[in-house]
Formats: C-alpha cells, structure tokens, sequence
C-alpha cells in the first residue's frame, strides 16, 4: 500500500454474471419502467437484441427500440435518440452492444432529462440537475468496461473532438455480463476490444492514480485477458473464454474508472475523431510505444505486467523485465491479427498540429506516470504512421 496518501475506491454498480445471466434481467427492471433499448443495426442483424426483447415480452415488460446508434456516437445520435425516449415516455435505458451503445445509454440519460445542449454537461461543465432515469448495462463486446464507469463518451462530430460527461449518476443500476451474448462477436471485433481492455488495465496499473485495490483489479485482467484473448478471437462461442473476458473487460473498467487512464487514451480518442477508426485498434496502435516510453517511470510495475502475461522474468532487472512486458503485448496483438501501423491498414496519416494540441488538453492524460510534451507525442504518433 502507498502509505503516502489518501485513497478512494467505489464501485456502484451490481453485477450479474454467467452463461444465462440475461434472464435476470425482468428482475431487474423496476415494475412501472419503461425502457428504452439503445443499440446498434449490427447487434440488431446478429439476433442479440431478439435475445434481450424476448426475455422482456416473456415478462411482459413495455420497451422501445432505437438501434441508430453509431461507432463513437455523436451529438447528433444522441439527440435523435433523447427524442425517441421522451416522445415514447420512456422511463429508464437499457445500453446493449458495445461501448457506442452503452455510452448512448447514459448520454440518452442526460439529454432525455436536463436542459439545454448536450455538451454544457460535457467534463467541467454544468452538474447533472435532479435525479436521472435508472440505466441498465448489458455489453457484447469484451472491451470498454463502460457498464461499470461512470463517463458517457461522445463525438463532437462538429470540433472533431472526442469528450465525455462524467457524473456519478450515471452508474448502472445493473450490468449484465452474459457470454452467451457475445458469441457473435466477430474476431476482428474480439482483437480490438481485448487491446482496448488490456489498455484500460495497464494504464489504470501504472498511472499515478493506481490504488492497491485497482491494482488488484488491473492485474488480474491483465492475467485474464493474456489467457483468453487470443481463445476467444479463435472462438467466439467458446463461452469460458467468453465469461473471462467479459469479466476481465468489467474489472478494466473497475480500475481504470478509479485510478484513470493515461496517454495512451489521450492519443487513441484524436485519432478516433480524424479518423474514425475504432477505439481499440487506436488503444493498440499506441499501447506498446507508451509502455516503452514510461518504462522509465514504472519499471517494477511493468516488469509486474510481463509475469502477469507468463513472460519469463526471473534473475532480470526490473528495466530488462519491463521491455519483456512490451514484447509480451506485442506478441499478443500480433497472435490476436491486429495490425501495427495505419499504413498496414491502407490508411495515410498526416498529423494535423490540433491532435497534438488534443492530446496535451486531454485531462485524464495527467495521470500518465512520466510527463510528455508535443515532441514526445509527434514521436510516438509518427512511429505508428
Ligand atoms: P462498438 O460499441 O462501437 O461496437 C463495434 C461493433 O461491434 C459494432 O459494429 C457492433 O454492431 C458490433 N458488435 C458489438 N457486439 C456484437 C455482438 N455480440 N455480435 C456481433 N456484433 C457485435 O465498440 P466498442 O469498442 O465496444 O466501443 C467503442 C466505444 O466505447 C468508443 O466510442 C469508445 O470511446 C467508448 N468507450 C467508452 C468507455 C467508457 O467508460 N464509457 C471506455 C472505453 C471506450
């Protein structure tokens, strides 16, 4: 334990988990609510949400749908759905899908309630008034952890800039991790997912709001996901696999909401907004570059992350062990088929001067243990290009 300072640890949200857990959702719902479904076209076509809009009609329970909702939702998508939830006089969301999905939840939450425009509540902006409606989380993709933080991330597709409304209101009354659920899930989506959890878990491991109890947390999902990643890319249907994950990705989200992200996220969410692509193939382009780069700062730490991934550290020093941490992330992204650069994957980058300023101005970026300035961020986009 840090016997130098004070910490807080909390987590509110209750989990239900395991093959089947789906059905506990009627038990869940409060018996006058009305929710309303926030998902996307693909959970729509894969038969997930006939999986969840069955368990509700067996209980008679009333329900909307909207299923518009994008990769990294928008402003836009948001307002769209805020309308479908007051004009159908919803009285609670279900999240179902990934993070898109889940975070359109809470953002519906906000703007299906409080005045005015969205963002006014986005970071350091106005506090939610009153109370919001109860929120439901039910994640089909093994990544964000986003059923158990209490931030909504959403595209201001005007600023190209990614944000976030954080509040404490906005935890889920309930999240539901059924790996039954995420059987569908493409293997493409399983590797970017896994990479985004994995990022979650070591920058909430080494930043400098780590606590030992997030600790706990981040290291075990480190160990999880290096067991089952590459088993559940192989196999969606393998439901160990998928449990694991599933739990790995929540208790990511368990520490990182606590402990906080670093610059890994300060450069994922830039490169989300100019180029759309998704968030945890963003997370993996620059975990690896990152790790190396505060190596410097946290060598135990990360020397703690190789053996956690099985690589063999015994007789090194903590500097040489913590190298292998980043080889062993390596090996892993390459065995999950992700790709290491943006030119791997056909795309030109040219790096506008406003992503580095983004990254500078992004404010979970001050937990990164080891300070960085514009060269070190021009370096580590550019190495990756
Ligand atoms: P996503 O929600 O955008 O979904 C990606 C794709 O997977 C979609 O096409 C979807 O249809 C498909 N999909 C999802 N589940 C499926 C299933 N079971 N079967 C078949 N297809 C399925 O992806 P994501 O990576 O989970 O979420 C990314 C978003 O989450 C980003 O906007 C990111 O910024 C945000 N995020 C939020 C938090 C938070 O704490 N709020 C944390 C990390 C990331």
């Amino acid at each position: 334990m840090d016997g130098s300072r004070i910490c807080r640890y909390s987590s509110p949200v209750r989990l239900i988990f395991g093959p089947g857990a789906l059905q506990e959702l009627k038990g869940e719902i409060g018996p006058k609510e009305k929710p309303l479904i926030t998902t996307d076209r693909g959970i729509a076509r894969s038969g997930v949400l006939k999986k969840v809009t069955d368990v509700l009609d067996a209980a008679a329970i009333p329900y909307e749908v909207f299923d518009g909702v994008e990769p990294d939702p928008t402003v836009s998508v948001i307002e769209e759905a805020s309308k479908v939830f007051r004009s159908r006089a919803c009285t609670a969301v279900i999240g179902l899908g990934g993070g898109s999905s889940i975070d359109a939840a809470k953002a519906v939450c906000v703007g299906g309630t409080q005045e005015g425009y969205l963002l006014d509540y986005a970071l350091g902006g106005k506090p939610l008034a009153g109370d919001i409606p109860p929120f439901y989380a039910i994640p089909t993709t093994v990544g964000t952890g986003s059923e158990v933080t209490a931030v909504a991330v959403v595209s201001d597709e005007k600023n190209k800039i990614k944000t976030g409304i954080r509040s404490p209101k906005l935890a889920a009354k309930a999240a539901i991790l059924d790996p039954l659920l995420v059987s569908s899930l493409p293997p493409k989506v399983v590797a970017e997912t896994a990479a985004d959890a994995l990022s979650h878990a070591t920058e909430a491991y080494v930043g400098q709001g780590s606590n030992a109890i997030s600790d706990a947390l981040a290291i075990a999902a480190i160990r999880m996901i290096s067991k089952d990643a590459v088993n559940l890319v192989k196999n969606s249907a393998n439901v160990e696999a998928g449990g694991n994950m599933l739990i790995a990705s929540c208790m990511a989200g368990m520490a990182f909401d606590n402990a906080g992200v670093g610059l890994v996220h300060a450069m994922a969410h830039p490169l989300g907004a100019y180029y759309h692509i998704p968030h945890g193939l963003a997370c993996a382009l620059y975990l690896p570059g990152v790790m190396e780069f505060n190596a410097a700062a946290r060598p135990e730490k990360l020397a703690s992350l190789a053996h956690a991934m099985g690589a063999a550290i015994t007789g090194l020093k903590a500097e040489e062990a913590a190298e292998r941490g980043v080889t062993a992330v390596q090996a892993l992204f390459k065995e999950m088929g992700l790709p290491g650069s943006l030119s791997a994957m056909g795309i030109t980058f040219r790096l506008e001067p406003k992503m580095v300023e983004d990254v500078l101005a992004f404010p979970p970026g001050k937990n990164n243990p080891r300070p960085f300035d514009a060269g070190e961020v021009t370096r580590l986009f550019e190495a990756v290009a």
